[in-house]
């Protein structure tokens, strides 16, 4: 439980700010849901802040460890052995070999709205993805291809560079806004 003196230091904040007193119960329920909050977002800085000092001793990076995390590229969940992180973010094996190997660029990772996914293809231009294949096949459509151990198709990224004339520079609707919590940085 957070203090008297912190619940009541936030009580007066709030009427402060707000000009409405909260009771004690709220502002101890609203304190404590505000430090609850920072704490969360404090823990994942400080996780993202420990992996980045882990990666000078690791430059080649390392396997995830406490808990599941999505891939940047294809967004399956990952842990531990079956996720890789480095300089270009948490990344399932998969992913992680065709970065490796520039069959994907690794501007793919950093900034999702250099490129679109093949549900994307098909929600924003109804392009349905036995259209999409054949289209790759017949050059009208830029893949890079992510492929599974076997080399059949895992994933497809469209670059939109790389598909310029089909797509048109990416619309403000179709981009990411959501801020992946592996995304938040601060200085400790
Ligand atoms: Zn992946």
């Amino acid at each position: 439980m957070l203090s008297d003196e912190a619940i009541k230091e936030f009580q007066e904040i709030y009427e402060k700010e707000y000009g409405k007193k909260l009771t004690w119960e709220e502002a101890s329920d609203a304190s404590w849901r505000l430090h609850e909050f920072y704490k969360i977002l404090f823990d994942v800085a400080k996780k993202e802040h420990f992996r980045k000092l882990k990666l000078k001793d690791n430059p080649k990076g390392f396997h995830m460890e406490g808990g599941k995390y999505s891939c940047c590229i294809c967004g399956t969940y990952v842990e531990g052995e079956s996720s890789w992180y480095d300089k270009n973010g948490i990344k399932c094996l998969l992913c992680q070999k065709a970065v490796d190997q520039k069959i994907v660029p690794s501007k793919a990772c950093k900034d999702k709205d250099s490129w679109y996914a093949m549900w994307e293809l098909d929600h924003y231009f109804k392009i349905r993805t036995a259209t999409a294949k054949k289209m790759i096949r017949e050059g009208k459509l830029n893949a890079r291809i992510v492929p599974t151990a076997e080399s059949s198709p895992y994933y497809y990224v469209f670059m939109i560079k790389e598909n310029i004339e089909l797509f048109g520079p990416k619309k403000r609707e179709h981009k990411v806004t959501k801020n992946e919590d592996e995304s938040i940085t601060i200085q400790l």
